[in-house]
Order: C-alpha cells, then sequence, then structure tokens
C-alpha cells in the first residue's frame, strides 16, 4: 500500500491514543514516527493529502537545507537512507559575500568536525517518505481531517474534527503551520514582525558548477541564497522587499535570469536557464508559550525564521527529539504524558533555545540591512575578523549541524 492510500484509513474513535499529532507537514510527519518507533500509540491528522514524490517530476520548488542534526534523526527514524537515495544535493563549503563591504566568509564542513553541511531536500520528497515510512509502521493517518476543535478532560483531550467525527488521546501536539488554527484555539498569542518582504525561489541553471558550495550574497535589499542540488542546477532563493518582489516575479524569462545574474555577482557565471518562479512572504513569529493544557506546538506553529539561516525545518525537528524524549522519560517515571510539569520541560527548553536562534537570525537580517558608510564598514570589519577567527567559526558551523 502506499502513502497516496492513507485516506481510505477508516475513520474511528481511538480512544487509547497517548498522542495526536495535528500537521503532516516535514515536522508533523517526524513526530508522529518519532513517537511510535518509541513506542507511544499515537495518530496524525492532516487536512491535505500530500502529493506523491516521483523521481521523474521536477525538482519541487520548496527545498530545505538539512542539518547534521536532521539527517541524524532522520536516520534513526529510517528515512534517510530512502531520501538520500532519492534526490538529495550534499553540500561542504558555504560562501558568504556582503555586497557593499565585499567581505566574505567561508565556512567549511571539515572545520566543525563533519562531512557535510548539510543537504538541500525537496520538502515534497521529505514529506512523502516520512508518510510512507509511517505507512509502513502501522501508524493510523487520518487524511483529509480538519481538526475543528478540542476540549480539556481531566485525563484526556478530546478533538472535534470538521466533519463531526471526534477522537481522544493524552497529548495533542500541534503542528499545523506558521498560522496554526490550533494554537489560536488555545489562546496562544505571537510576537515577531512581518519583514515586508518575499522570497522569490526557482530552480536556476548557471554556466559554473555549484561545487556542492551554498552560495549566499547580502544585498542591502535582503539575501540571495543559490543552494546546490543534486542535480547540478541550483535553488536560488532571494529575498526582496515585497513590491521589489512582484516585480522580480512579474518579469519576462530571460529579464529574471539577467537579474538573478547580475544580483548573484555572476559568481556562478551567467544564468543560463530558470524554472517557474514562487514567492514567499518573510516573518518572525514565535509563540509566546509553547504549551496550554495537554497542548504543545512544535514546528512553525511555534516557530517562523527568516529562511536567511536555512533552519525553519532544522529547528522544528529539534522540537521533536526534545519532545519525544521528554515523553520517554515522561513515561519512564509513571508519569501523565500530558501533565503540565511534563510538557512544561519540553516548553521551556525549545522555547529558549528556538527564541535564541529566531533572534540570531533576525539580528543578522537587520545587519545586513545596514546602509550607512560607517555601518557597513563596521560589518565588513567584523566579518572579515570572524573568517579569521578559526575557534569562533567552527563554533557557529556546529551550531548550524545543530551540535
Ligand atoms: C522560501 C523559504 C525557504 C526556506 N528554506 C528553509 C531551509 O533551507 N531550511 C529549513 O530548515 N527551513 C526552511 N524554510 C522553512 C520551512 O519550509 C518551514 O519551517 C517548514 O516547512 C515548516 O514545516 P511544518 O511541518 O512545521 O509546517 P507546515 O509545512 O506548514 O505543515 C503544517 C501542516 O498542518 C496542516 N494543518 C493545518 N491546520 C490543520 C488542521 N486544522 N487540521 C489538520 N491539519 C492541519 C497543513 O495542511 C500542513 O500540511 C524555508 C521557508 C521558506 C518560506
Amino acid at each position: 500500500m502506499n502513502a497516496g492510500a492513507r485516506d481510505v484509513v477508516p475513520r474511528r474513535r481511538a480512544p487509547g491514543l497517548d498522542i495526536a499529532v495535528v500537521g503532516g507537514g516535514m515536522v508533523g510527519a517526524a513526530m508522529a514516527l518519532a513517537l511510535a518507533r518509541a513506542g507511544f500509540a499515537s495518530a496524525l491528522l492532516e487536512a491535505r493529502q500530500p502529493p506523491p514524490w516521483h523521481a521523474q517530476d521536477e525538482v519541487d520548488l520548496r527545498v530545505v537545507g538539512l542539518a547534521p542534526s536532521s539527517v541524524d534523526l532522520l536516520e534513526e527514524l529510517g528515512v534517510w537512507q530512502s531520501v538520500r537515495e532519492s534526490r538529495a544535493g550534499p553540500y561542504a563549503h558555504m560562501h558568504v559575500w556582503d555586497a557593499a563591504s565585499g567581505a566574505t566568509i567561508d565556512f567549511a564542513a571539515a572545520s566543525a568536525g563533519q562531512r557535510q553541511l548539510g543537504y538541500i531536500v525537496e520538502n515534497r520528497l521529505l514529506q512523502w517518505r516520512l508518510w510512507q515510512a509511517l505507512e509502513a509502521a502501522g501508524v493510523p493517518c487520518f487524511c483529509p481531517a480538519n481538526v475543528s476543535g478540542f476540549e480539556v478532560r481531566e485525563d484526556r483531550i478530546q478533538l472535534a474534527l470538521a466533519d463531526g467525527e471526534s477522537l481522544a488521546a493524552g497529548v495533542l501536539v500541534a503542528a499545523d503551520g506558521a498560522t496554526s488554527p490550533l494554537r489560536q484555539l488555545a489562546g496562544i498569542a505571537t510576537r515577531g514582525r512581518d519583514y515586508a518582504q518575499r522570497a522569490v525561489v526557482a530552480h536556476v541553471q548557471t554556466e559554473r558548477a555549484h561545487e556542492h558550495t551554498a552560495w549566499q550574497r547580502f544585498l542591502p535589499t535582503g539575501p540571495l541564497a543559490l543552494l546546490p542540488l543534486a542535480d547540478g542546477r541550483s535553488s536560488l532563493v532571494w529575498s526582496l522587499p515585497e513590491a521589489e518582489a512582484q516585480r522580480v516575479l512579474g518579469l519576462d524569462e530571460q529579464d529574471f535570469i539577467d537579474a538573478v545574474g547580475v544580483a548573484s555577482d555572476f559568481r556562478l557565471g551567467r544564468v543560463v536557464a530558470s524554472t517557474s518562479r514562487a514567492g514567499f512572504p518573510l516573518k518572525l513569529q514565535l509563540a509566546t508559550r509553547y504549551q496550554a493544557e495537554r497542548l504543545v506546538l512544535l514546528g512553525d506553529a511555534a516557530h517562523a525564521v527568516h529562511p536567511l539561516a536555512g533552519q525553519g525545518v532544522n529547528l522544528g525537528l529539534r522540537d521533536v527529539v526534545e519532545l519525544r524524549d521528554t515523553l520517554v522519560a515522561a513515561r519512564a517515571a509513571g508519569s501523565d504524558l500530558g501533565a503540565a510539569h511534563v510538557l512544561r520541560r519540553y516548553a521551556r527548553r525549545r522555547r529558549s533555545a528556538d527564541t535564541l536562534d529566531a533572534l540570531g537570525f533576525d539580528a543578522l537580517a537587520r545587519i545586513y540591512a545596514w546602509q550607512s558608510p560607517a555601518l557597513v564598514a563596521a560589518r565588513g570589519l567584523g566579518m572579515g575578523l570572524l573568517d579569521r577567527l578559526a575557534p569562533l567559526k567552527r563554533r557557529l558551523a556546529e551550531h548550524a549541524a545543530g551540535s
């Protein structure tokens, strides 16, 4: 049976469920699988059927840079090998340069004790492989299932589905994305800011090879990244002010590839071809708390960050590890999995770690938006210094790798 057959899984009440995960994106699907592998009675509820991935399909426009910590988790869950063998672009180097000051920083996997800094993987591929693994593990997946509400009882949480069905679990994990309806129903507020920017994404063919390097140029208008795809092309992620992004999205193909060539400083030579484009609005959004009664937030439902550090999913997968370990420890101690003190441990640890990272990425976005000559010079000096400070650079690379 393939994952496409999931929607025929009969709807039924699952009274013995330890944990219900709502949202079957990359983070929620990994959570449900990690819980099942740890021996919990868990189920996944997802509103939309995930699109199947086929090797002959065009590479999905949405890709993520998976850090070594994420690869470790996927390996542990038994899905990494199939992702790696399907289509994953490894990169061992990162080259960052500042358009205004000309300063550069180079990161190498070897200096962080790693073989790779990460892998560029299609969102759709990763989600599909996770769903296939869920199916093989016999995890109940309710799809399409739109969770419309919930009610907290003494020993469980009762979920209401839009079609009138209901389901009970000891803990509800909300992995329902940045707009998280469950976060809103739980009355959890968010803080952050709208960058008034949009990331323009496309896959581009360049004159020169990408050399398995992630290239990132900081422009006054926002960062432009060229991420190495497995097929030799590069995935463009170009953050621009809203109006400029709309203009770039509307260019004809020749004007677009010329514009990407100029904006990337022809670092990989001329851009010779491009796929279609898409634009994604950018914001910083952090939930003010990750926990409510018998409920926790996970992934983008808890935190949405600027893609300049390519860490959104990686943070989400670190949430997965922390929550799984917290629940395993609670089970070993004989505690109620949904007890406030249990969920608080996860919520506190991940919220403080995510906040530090999110504010760090935000600070970078602000620093690279500086345009006054004095500040640009200071930024260039700082970058030059960082590039020469091997221990600090190594620590940064290790942190990005998830250690
Ligand atoms: C341009 C761009 C580039 C990026 N690059 C990177 C990168 O290089 N590296 C990286 O780590 N991250 C990157 N990110 C971030 C990354 O894409 C997100 O962090 C990630 O997709 C979030 O996954 P998620 O599973 O938390 O949420 P989502 O993918 O949003 O999944 C949420 C799921 O919940 C379901 N759902 C919602 N409400 C309900 C409901 N009521 N009932 C049932 N189901 C529901 C939805 O259908 C959806 O499938 C990037 C983001 C952007 C915009």
